[in-house]
């Protein structure tokens, strides 16, 4: 049988859980354990895909094409887990499915009700994970903060979990904040009260992880443990780590909280600290660069870093790769729409990234953002939408198809150089009806992505709706546009270049989901390297 970890959250939200959760995970598979990692996300919604980025950041998706919470980036970027649909629920979900099963009888007699059948469904999909041959511990991270009312079913079938697999098997960590007063004094009040609120629905957290400003001292443990029922040696400081995220599981490694976890589940520690050893190496060495690297990213959910998390993300493993610190500067597009001269914002970076979104809002400013760096032989890296304004910019400055764009943005535009699939005309739903996941693509010999990938097929990851549109496709390379990938089967564009250019790539896809640390993406590595003039 598995063993499982809930992590739950108190005060208020935004405290870390998905790092920490993470973090811990890193640290259970440097002691060779088998992980799993399972988001719980208590919003209504069935995921997270029809959501904008300023209610929720970015959307994660995963290789079997769910639109996932933006924890399981996290996940993803610190350990090995594998990530799929099975790993992300939402309240939306759970209720779906017992709806499903009331319609079709199965509950037949019966009146359907929160305790058992929603904390029954819960309980089923989180060991459907956890129960599965080979894994070890299961970690659930339940999102927001105790005393939601949506996260009460959530919490109700974690204690319940008790019961069915027993106490040894069975670990709560709460993260919850210990604030700083203008005197500079740690206060714990906080902290017990989340704590009583915990325990008023029946869990006895058995691990505190503290958030504050430093780490706490033996007599704050003290006070806490004293207040909480939890043992002085079990409250932990998730202290604020002053360069980057990667340092946490180094923190929470120093504190031993691995050896803590593995005794209350009973578990034989295999550690072995050369996985934690070389992350150290990694993020010293990243931390102690000698260079440094400005990106431009010219994005329109600027405001919340979270919008673009594993972009930014995926640049500093990028950094990583080259010994180069990366410091991103964020450019609004809509602020440089009307910009009669744009290079005094362009002249401050080495290079120029434009992600993925949607709607019309701030187009015309990426647009701009990929003349000028077109013109000026400036590195630029598109990613989905970033390459689809690539291609509206070709079309209206080198094919001189005036007023070319996308049917997104534009439904009469005169040249719709990006456009929907005809399949696509016909859906009228908007949740999960994109082209998402994982799907192979070919990329063009001789091309700038062939000399990145180093390797005729590539998998990567969807999620876009519109396409560039085939019927410009050939006087789109006539002009000289490369097509550097496409579908297996040829028909939609994957990938384009510009020529004479030191870096000018657009993918329709999202390479930086795959992006870790010690493993980034190639794509990443190879834009920072031209960024620093490498290539
Ligand atoms: N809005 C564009 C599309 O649907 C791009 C999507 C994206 O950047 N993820 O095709």
């Amino acid at each position: 049988m598995g063993k499982y970890i809930f992590v739950t959250g108190g005060v208020c939200s935004s405290l870390g859980k998905g790092l920490a959760a993470a973090s811990i995970a890193k640290l259970l598979e440097g002691n060779l354990l088998n992980i799993r990692l399972i988001k719980i996300d208590p919003y209504i919604n069935v995921d997270a895909g029809t959501m904008n980025p300023y209610q929720h950041g970015e959307v994660y998706v995963t290789d079997d094409g769910a639109e996932t919470d933006l924890d399981l980036g996290n996940y993803a970027r610190f350990t090995n887990c594998p990530l799929s649909r099975d790993n992300s629920i939402t309240t939306g979900q759970i209720y779906q499915e017992i709806i499903k099963k009331e319609r079709e009888g199965r509950f037949l007699g019966r009146t359907v009700q929160v305790i058992p059948h929603i904390t029954d469904e819960i309980k089923q999909r989180i060991r459907r994970v956890g129960d599965e041959d080979g894994v070890d511990v299961t970690i659930i991270e339940i999102g927001g903060t105790v005393g939601d009312i949506e996260s009460v079913p959530f919490l109700e079938a974690a204690r319940q979990f008790i019961h069915d697999v027993g106490k040894a098997n069975v670990v709560y960590i709460h993260l919850t904040l210990v604030p700083t007063v203008s005197n500079g004094e740690l206060k714990t009040k906080p902290t017990q009260h989340s704590v009583k609120e915990l325990l008023e629905i029946g869990i006895q957290p058995d691990i505190l992880l503290c958030r504050a400003e430093e780490p706490l001292n033996d007599k704050l443990k003290q006070k806490i443990s004293l207040f909480t029922n939890v043992s002085e040696e079990a409250v932990f400081s998730a202290y604020n780590v002053p360069s980057t995220i990667y340092e946490v599981p180094l923190i929470f490694a120093q504190q031993k909280i691995d050896r803590i976890i593995l005794t209350k589940l009973n578990i034989t520690s295999k550690a072995t600290n050369k996985k934690i050893k070389q992350w150290q190496n990694l993020v010293h060495s990243y931390i102690s660069a000698s260079k440094s690297v400005k990106i431009g990213i010219v994005g329109k959910y600027l405001e919340l870093h979270d919008s673009y998390k594993s972009i930014f993300e995926a640049l500093v493993h990028g950094g990583m790769k080259n010994n180069a610190r990366v410091e991103l500067v964020k450019i609004d597009s809509e602020a440089i729409e009307n910009k009669k001269d744009i290079s005094d914002v362009f002249e401050k970076v080495q290079g120029i990234l434009v992600p993925g979104g949607f709607g019309q809002r701030g187009i015309e400013g990426m647009i701009c953002a990929s003349h000028y760096a077109r013109t000026h032989n400036l590195p630029y890296f598109g990613i989905c939408l970033g390459m689809q304004v690539m291609v509206i910019e070709y079309a209206r400055n080198v094919l001189a198809l005036f007023g070319a764009n996308s049917t997104e943005f534009e439904q009469q535009t005169t040249h719709p150089v990006i456009s929907l699939l005809e399949e696509q005309q016909n859906i009228k739903a908007l949740g999960g009806s994109m082209r998402l996941g994982r799907s192979p693509s070919f990329i063009q010999n001789g091309s700038k992505l062939n000399a990145i990938y180093k390797k005729p097929k590539i998998y990567e990851r969807h999620r876009h709706r519109y396409e560039v549109a085939n019927n410009y496709r050939d006087s789109l390379i006539a002009a000289g546009l490369i097509i550097s990938a496409t579908t297996v089967n040829r028909e939609l564009v994957e990938a384009v270049e510009w020529d004479n250019h030191c870096w000018g790539i657009g993918v329709q896809f999202h390479p930086e989901f795959i992006s870790k640390p010690d493993i980034p993406h190639p794509l990443f590595a190879h834009f920072i390297g031209a960024c620093l003039g490498n290539v």
